[in-house]
């Protein structure tokens, strides 16, 4: 089927991780960056691995940042969801 490319969807994710930063603050090590890096030509939020994976394999676990960020949370998810959605489309 013939698809037609459209603009992307500005949807906000990089301005509310911009304004949450909850994984960068709660990262024991600190490897979770404030802003985005230019990483091989690209801007990306950035997990230094050098800092991640020495505490990892210390604590023989982690993942504090997944658990804490809002949008792993089903009992937030669908009001961050719906709050963000009438900001782009009132
Ligand atoms: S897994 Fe742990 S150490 Fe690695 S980035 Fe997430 S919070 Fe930081
Ligand atoms: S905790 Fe989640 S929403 Fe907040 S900055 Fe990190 S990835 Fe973005």
């Amino acid at each position: 089927m013939p698809l037609v490319p459209t603009a992307p969807d500005h949807f906000g994710a990089d301005e509310f991780c911009a304004s949450c930063q909850i994984c960068t603050r709660s990262c024991p090590p600190g490897a979770i960056t404030e802003s985005k890096q230019l990483i091989r030509g690209v801007e990306r939020w950035y997990v230094n691995f050098d800092k991640c994976i020495p505490f990892f394999a210390e604590a023989a676990s982690c993942g504090i940042c997944i658990a804490e960020c809002p949008w792993t949370r089903p009992d937030v998810r669908p009001k961050l969801l719906s709050t963000m959605a009438k900001r782009i489309r009132p």
